[in-house]
């Protein structure tokens, strides 16, 4: 892959639709500005022109945008087509595109990087563009937003600037040990190392709880056929998708919807019903649920109040823990209660939280609602300052570990070479969240992700 070739991709969906739009990006795009629009329009205007095939027939008409280098989103020659939104006509227009040499489609979040490349998004604010049309809620939309703007670069950034001072008190001592260094230098070092450490874990706990908007949470809900988790489902989501009867093991396929409890993203899963079966199919379904259950957050265990006694409930919950890690969380069902005139609360079952409710007449789906919402949203926050993903934390922790294990140097003034190596690899992580220290491999696990056209 070049960044010398010239880019197209569809930018719109590709399918039937009102309009479509074309992005080009790169050297040739003048050159295809003229072909296509038999002249250059004026920049950053909407021009309202005819589309041209090479031998200058008319395949459309719509709107030309030019945005000549250095103005544009990638910091190259861009030109935006928007034309009528048929497949054939958008095919004939990137077939003409496409003729011309030194031209491709572009990759997967290829105008993004060349952005990056080009200095005029750093590495967070280029993700966030992918998060914003990822968002699987309002909550995390806003904070992608807020991360484009700038607010975690600028976060980190200052986090950055107060460690480059510290490096450069601490590398001076190095360079040219003063005779006088003394009580007070080795305080002042300390107190601004500290600083650093407080802010760190404060940008840290504040990733940690925007990350959960971005990466929805996966409920699995498991139980004994007929107990009622199919009713339960459909009463999530709002609407009847799975298949409720009272014929026992009709989930065999595994289900999957996503809802959003106040701007939460989630991901319910209704699984197969766990019991002995020599059933083929229902079988399948069985070890397809027992997969679920490996890659859930939270696991909703019903139990049909009608049929089960608490000692079986103990004893489900027992075999349950054979499959999962033991920080999952589990909330217990105990489904319903209009059957057996048992009141809607919430106690504790060995130490689980265990909801009485009926799927049937609804009884009860606030606790369970409001119990989820408790338990997976750290921060209720409507919306975060930026949006973190997981490798930011996982480059914020590298950071943390360096500074703990720098603290144990900064008392002995003979041991600041030491400590001067774990700041400097503490920036390094740090940059590596703005991508101001980034290695090629990163950038294309990062940008492979994104949509093309982006
Ligand atoms: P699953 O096999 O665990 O998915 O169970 P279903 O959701 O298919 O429900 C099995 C049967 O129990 C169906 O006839 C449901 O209508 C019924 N059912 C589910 N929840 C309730 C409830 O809370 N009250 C009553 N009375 N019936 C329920």
């Amino acid at each position: 892959m070049s960044i010398t070739d010239t880019i197209v991709a569809q930018a719109t969906p590709i399918g039937r639709g009102g309009i479509s739009i074309l992005r080009i990006s790169g050297t040739e795009t003048k050159k295809l500005a003229l072909i296509l629009l038999g002249k250059l329009p004026k920049p950053r205007y909407a021009n309202y022109l005819s589309f041209f095939d090479i031998n200058g027939k008319i395949l459309d008409k719509g709107i030309a945008l030019w945005f000549p280098a250095p103005n544009s989103f990638t910091g190259e020659d861009v030109l935006e087509l928007q034309g009528h939104g048929g497949l054939v006509i958008v095919n004939l227009l990137l077939k003409c595109i496409l003729s011309q040499s030194n031209v491709r489609i572009a990759h997967p979040g290829e105008f993004c990087k060349r952005a990056f490349i080009n200095n005029k998004l750093d590495l967070t604010q280029a993700e966030a563009i992918s998060d914003l049309i990822d968002a699987h809620s309002e909550q995390a939309a806003k904070s992608a937003i807020n991360s484009l703007q700038g607010n975690f670069s600028t976060l980190i950034n200052k986090l950055v600037k107060k460690l480059i001072n510290l490096r450069i008190d601490i590398e001076s001592e190095i360079d040219f040990p003063n005779e006088k260094t003394n009580f007070l230098f080795i305080k002042k070092i300390a107190m601004n190392y500290n600083s650093i450490l407080i802010n760190l874990d404060k940008i840290y706990y504040e990733a940690n709880c925007s990350s959960i908007l971005r990466e929805e949470k996966k409920i699995v809900i498991i139980g004994k056929p007929n107990s009622g988790k199919s009713t339960i489902f459909n009463l999530l989501i709002g609407y009847n998708t799975a298949i409720v009867t009272d014929i026992p093991g009709t989930t065999r396929d595994i289900l999957r919807e996503y809802i959003n409890i106040d701007g939460i993203p989630l991901c319910i899963i209704d699984t197969a019903g766990l019991r002995k079966s020599n059933n083929k199919i229902e079988k399948i379904g069985i070890n397809y649920a027992l997969n679920e259950i490996k890659k859930a957050n939270i696991i909703l265990l019903v139990i049909d109040s009608t049929t089960t006694i608490f000692t079986d409930s103990t004893k489900m919950l027992l075999t349950l823990k054979k499959y999962i890690s033991k920080d999952l969380s589990i909330i217990i069902i105990r489904n319903k209660i209009d059957i057996t005139h048992e009141t809607s609360k919430i106690v504790k079952l060995n130490n689980y939280p265990l909801i009485y409710l009926s799927a049937y007449t609804g009884e009860g789906i606030d606790l369970l609602k409001n119990y989820l919402k408790k338990n997976i949203n750290l921060n209720n926050n409507t919306e975060n300052n930026f949006l973190a993903r997981q490798r930011h934390l996982e480059a914020l922790k590298k950071a943390k570990n360096y500074l703990i294990k720098g603290k144990n140097y900064i008392q002995n003034i003979y041991t600041y070479d030491l400590l001067a190596e774990e700041l400097r690899l503490v920036q390094q992580e740090l940059n590596k969240i703005t991508g101001n220290f980034t290695s090629d491999n990163l950038l294309e696990r990062i940008f492979s992700t994104f949509c093309i056209g982006k």
